[in-house]
């Protein structure tokens, strides 16, 4: 899909409804390990939780609207928002951008089981077998939250 027309007079929030306003997202590392690919099952285990990979990169993404928006998809914080918003590009944003067709998103542990099993990636997963994690194979997850900030900015409302 190609860049959509911006129509004359029509302002970000009302175009979109203020879709970057609506999720927050964090850079991960690409699990390598059991312990890694267990804690990506455990982060999707979780309503409104996603994780994509983008360019070969990891995020996790929080499908959790921001408390400055109005009733209208404003935001009514615009005067001290967050250094994040304000860089945000609205002429590469998520609705005016170029859509990535190599984006993967995975919303579900079923989109997790799918993927790993496209990869060929055969761990033997405490999930993939109850009787494994009765036995004390289950590995405990680790905190979700890593040291690598954010991947993008958020657009800042005009
Ligand atoms: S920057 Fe893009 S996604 Fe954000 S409010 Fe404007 S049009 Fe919508
Ligand atoms: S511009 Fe930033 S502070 Fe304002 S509503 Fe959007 S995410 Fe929230």
């Amino acid at each position: 899909m190609g860049m959509k027309d911006k129509r004359e007079g029509e302002s970000c929030p009302e175009a979109c409804q203020a879709m970057c306003c609506r999720y927050v997202t964090t850079k991960i590392d690409a699990p390598r390990t059991k312990t890694d690919w267990d804690e990506i099952y455990w982060f999707l285990c979780h309503e409104h939780v996603e994780v994509f990979i983008e360019a070969r990169k990891w995020y996790l993404l929080f499908d959790t609207p921001c408390r400055g928006l109005d009733g209208r998809s404003r935001c009514v914080i615009y005067s001290t928002r967050p250094h994040v918003c304000r860089q945000h590009p609205s002429e590469n944003c998520e609705y005016w951008g170029e859509e990535d067709h190599d984006k993967v998103t995975l919303r579900s542990p079923e989109d997790l089981k799918n993927y790993m099993k496209r990869r060929g990636l055969r761990l033997r997963m405490a999930w993939d077998d109850p009787d494994t994690a009765t036995a004390g194979g289950k590995v405990a997850p680790r905190s979700p939250v890593r040291t690598n900030r954010k991947r993008q900015t958020r657009r800042s409302k005009e």
